[in-house]
């Protein structure tokens, strides 16, 4: 059966608001299930299974699949389909509710992402889980093409979101999709993206983490403008002390925020020391 008959069976029309377009090329599909890079023993969290499509190829490989979905109509269907496979679990839950440590218990410490994303919150499940007390090893996920774009990015083209992102994992784009690979078809183009965690864990953690992104925010705010004068004006400093601070860390205070790896964002906050006021005084 295909998804629209699927669907039909169920009585369910796809909900545009939860981002329902499921994704029913086969080579698409594989292409996910490669970049996932899943060995016998690893443990997958999937986000919104939908009809199972990319559940299926999970199962097949996966010592373990915990695939959470939101749309109760969806669930009872899942469940059935998986039933005789007591290694694929469905939870019915919002994503970014969800504890993850609670639902993946002593595996959370070591897991995969895998999700044909609702692009309507990408950005937030993306925080949630690399933000959180049990971030993934692995992330394949498909986003549309330009988001794709903007995690990937290198010094030159960065943003908040690819700042976000590559401050936990390095990122790559694993395949362009065309919107005929989707059931219902999207009006953009997709990517699938995938995100390597840093084997050593993010650069910061805690108020360290938190201080890191607040100056990075502060850089953005005014992403047309040199540093110099987007920092003064988002932390509330004068620019002849934020010439002086970018002067301590190696960086000069007329480039813009968009110009700045990470490495020379880490300078910036290491260079912060009693500059600015801390987070938690
Ligand atoms: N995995 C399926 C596929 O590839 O065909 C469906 C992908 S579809 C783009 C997104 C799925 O995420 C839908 O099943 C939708 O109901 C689900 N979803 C949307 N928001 C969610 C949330 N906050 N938490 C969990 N699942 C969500």
């Amino acid at each position: 059966m295909n998804a629209l008959e699927t669907l039909r069976d169920l009585g369910v029309d796809p909900k545009k608001s939860l981002g329902q377009n499921f994704m029913t090329e086969p080579a698409a599909l594989r292409r996910m299930l490669d970049a996932a890079e899943i060995e016998p023993d690893d443990v997958v969290l999937e986000i919104g299974p939908g009809l199972g499509a990319l559940t299926d190829l999970l199962a097949e490989r996966a010592r373990r699949v915990v695939a959470v979905e939101i749309d109760g109509r969806f669930v009872p269907y899942l469940r059935g389909r998986y039933a005789s496979m007591p290694h694929v679990e469905i939870v019915l839950g919002d994503i970014l509710e969800i504890d993850i440590g609670h639902i993946l218990g002593a595996d959370a410490d070591r897991y995969k992402v895998a999700a044909n994303l609702p692009y309507y919150i990408t950005s937030p499940i993306l925080r949630h889980l690399l933000e959180g007390a049990h971030p993934p090893s692995l992330l394949v996920v498909t986003v549309q093409w330009e988001v794709a774009q903007r995690i990937t990015a290198a010094p030159g083209a960065m943003g908040l979101l690819s700042v976000g992102v590559q401050f936990y994992g390095s990122a790559t784009i694993a395949g362009k999709l065309k919107p005929g690979n989707f059931t219902p078809a999207p009006n953009v183009d997709s990517a699938i993206v995938q995100i390597e965690a840093h084997p050593d864990g993010p650069p910061l953690t805690g108020d360290a983490r938190d201080q890191f992104f607040r100056i990075a925010r502060a850089g953005f705010s005014q992403p047309r403008k040199q540093l110099r004068n987007s920092l003064a004006a988002g932390l509330h400093l004068a620019p002849g002390d934020v010439v002086d601070w970018l002067g301590t860390a190696g960086i000069d205070p007329r480039r813009r925020a968009e110009t700045l790896s990470i490495d020379d964002w880490l300078a910036v906050y290491q260079a912060a020391e009693g500059r600015i006021a801390s987070l938690n005084p």
